[in-house]
């Protein structure tokens, strides 16, 4: 399970703090609850594009003693899932979406110049496929932007709030993924636990 890694902050600053295992622990196990503290269990890679950074970064993980599973703690200019940070992502679908630019101008706002046309557009879908959702979740913290579709409206929501302020309430209290999460860990980010089938009596 992926849980958010509160830092604000460079990359570099990042990977340096969290070179100890001490500092962001865990006090208790998100998964089962169980009420101690979490053992430090390695880290994984991962890649990252963002506005300065493009890379490899680490991402320490824990393992809870009672439930044997494993705890990792995404930085949170991360999104689960994608390589590139949210501020780009953010960048790219306000130009596109709520601006209207081109794809290939959208990039450039994004500094993802002669990005592949593809990827825009992926992030579009799966952005238009989540915006009702972001609208009804993101209505917790501030009102609902008057604007006339949910894509706009969750824009200026995102917008108002600031995108990595909205990306901590809702990966963190909602489980609700900014893109939408892959089917595989649909609804909420959490893999689906299959129960063996009971043959009937
Ligand atoms: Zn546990």
């Amino acid at each position: 399970m992926q849980i958010l890694h509160p830092f604000v902050g460079s990359v570099q600053r990042y990977s340096e703090e969290i070179a100890d295992p001490d500092r962001y622990r865990p006090d208790h196990c998100p998964q089962c609850e169980a009420k101690h503290p979490l053992t430090a269990h390695g880290f994984y890679r991962r890649t990252l594009v963002d506005t300065a950074f493009d890379g490899v970064i680490r991402v320490r993980r824990y393992l809870c003693g009672c439930c044997k599973r494993t705890v990792s703690l995404l930085p949170e200019f991360t999104l689960p899932y994608l390589r590139f940070g949210i501020t780009m992502i953010a960048l790219f679908l306000t130009a596109r979406l709520l601006v209207g630019r081109t794809l290939g101008v959208a990039a450039v706002a994004a500094t993802l110049p002669g990005m592949p046309y593809q990827r825009g557009q992926f992030w579009v879908r799966r952005f238009q496929g989540q915006a009702e959702r972001l609208c009804a979740a993101l209505a917790a913290l501030i009102p609902p932007s008057p604007a006339p579709t949910f894509v706009s409206r969750a824009l200026h929501m995102l917008q108002s709030f600031g995108w990595i302020p909205a990306h901590r309430f809702l990966f963190a209290d909602v489980r609700v993924h900014l893109l939408g999460w892959p089917a595989f860990l649909a609804p909420d980010g959490r893999c689906a636990v299959l129960r063996p089938v009971v043959p009937p009596a």
